[in-house]
């Protein structure tokens, strides 16, 4: 038996009719870039999030990108972002010419130390980029207010958190701008790369429909100097069908983490915790342990996939060598680029499989 991290073959199989259906649609209709499905479903997730505008763009770093240039971040700005984090968040700050300032993170949750942010805070910061890691939100109530007290504007990378609550609320919805990742693996996936932009400003909203397709709001009239970062049909009409899914494999993937909890209560290994305030999604089920490489080695010999969401911290990246002081300067960061491990969950997993991962990892432990 092999076990790997996701499987979406098998989602597919489960949906495969009505896939297959709007795949079709689209082809017979014949439109393919912005047309009705891509309305469509803007208007499907800003009702899902709570939200008065979305806007679909070609990835989630162009979402980065785009609501960071919409809030006008540009050379001067600073923008606060987690030292443990896809390279993306940061590689988005770059690209607008503007400095990215990082923070370190809560041990427990793995997603930005607010009290650490406000340390970072200079009054060159114009912005801060909150990461809902692995699928848990942010302790937004704290940050927002830090940020409505200094002027700052907050862009929520939500690429792995959609379907997750704050305090009852969707991330994404709670700051500035959200930011959302269609990329096949994330919880709500295309068979492609896609994103979308939410937001209750209508401003930027509007910027960003500008800046997604050559600046121009009227065909060959640009405004501003803007981008080609577009979703196409065929990945929306896919993901009209996937979000009425969403919730249900949310809710599965909360089962199996519960599953999990249950099997490794007794073991050696730190488990994800779910704050007071959050409801996780479980994009990734990630593990905290000393013994990784003792882990991994366990469970690759007996075919189970596992994977380290990262391995680095962003100031151990070599481009991004410069946003530190050497090792210790994010000691959080450091030790969870050490200790992270996650294992296999996803909708389908099947709950025999979720005791062989749970009983691999601690007969691992055990030795
Ligand atoms: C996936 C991801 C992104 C980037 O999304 P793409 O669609 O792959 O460009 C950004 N930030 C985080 C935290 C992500 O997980």
């Amino acid at each position: 038996m092999t076990i790997p991290l996701l499987d979406l073959v098998a989602q597919y199989r489960d949906i495969q009719p009505e896939i297959d259906d709007a795949v079709r649609g689209v082809l017979e209709r014949g439109a393919f870039i912005l047309g009705p499905n891509v309305e469509a479903f803007e208007r499907e997730i800003a009702s899902y999030l709570g939200v008065s505008h979305a806007v679909a763009v070609a990835s989630g770093t162009d979402a980065l990108i785009l609501a960071l240039r919409a809030c006008g971040i540009g050379p001067g700005c600073e923008v606060i972002v987690p030292a443990y984090t896809f390279f993306a968040t940061a590689e988005a700050v770059s690209h607008c010419g503007a400095t990215p300032v990082l923070a370190d993170i809560d041990p427990r949750t793995c997603c930005l130390d607010v009290a650490d942010v406000v340390r970072r805070v200079t009054v060159r910061t114009r912005a801060v980029v909150p990461v809902h890691l692995y699928g848990h939100p942010v302790d937004m109530a704290p940050l927002l207010e830090m940020a409505r007290e200094r002027g700052v504007k907050v862009i929520e990378d939500n690429a792995q958190a959609i379907g997750a609550e704050y305090m009852g609320r969707k991330t994404g919805s709670l700051g500035d701008v959200g930011c959302l990742s269609f990329y096949p693996t994330k919880n709500l996936g295309a068979y492609g790369d896609g994103g979308m932009i939410v937001t209750h400003d209508a401003a930027v909203a509007d910027t960003v429909r500008k800046l997604r397709s050559h600046g121009w709001r009227t065909k060959y009239r640009p405004e501003i100097l803007g981008w080609n970062s577009r979703l196409d049909e065929l990945q929306a009409a896919i993901l009209r069908v996937k979000l009425r899914h969403l919730d249900s494999w949310n809710a599965q993937r909360r089962q199996i983490a519960l599953r999990y909890g249950a099997l490794l209560s007794d073991a050696d290994v730190g488990l994800p915790w779910e704050a007071p305030y959050a409801r996780h999604v479980y994009h990734l089920y990630v593990l905290r342990t000393k013994k990784r490489a003792a882990v991994q080695r366990h469970l690759t010999e007996l075919g189970i996939a596992s994977g380290i969401y990262y391995p680095l911290p962003l100031h151990s990246v070599e481009l991004y060598r410069g946003l530190g002081d050497g090792p210790g300067s994010f000691a959080e960061a450091e030790r969870a680029a050490e200790e992270t491990l996650a294992i296999p969950l996803y909708p389908e997993l099947r709950d025999e499989e979720v005791g062989v991962v749970a009983s691999a990892i601690s007969e691992a432990l055990e030795d």
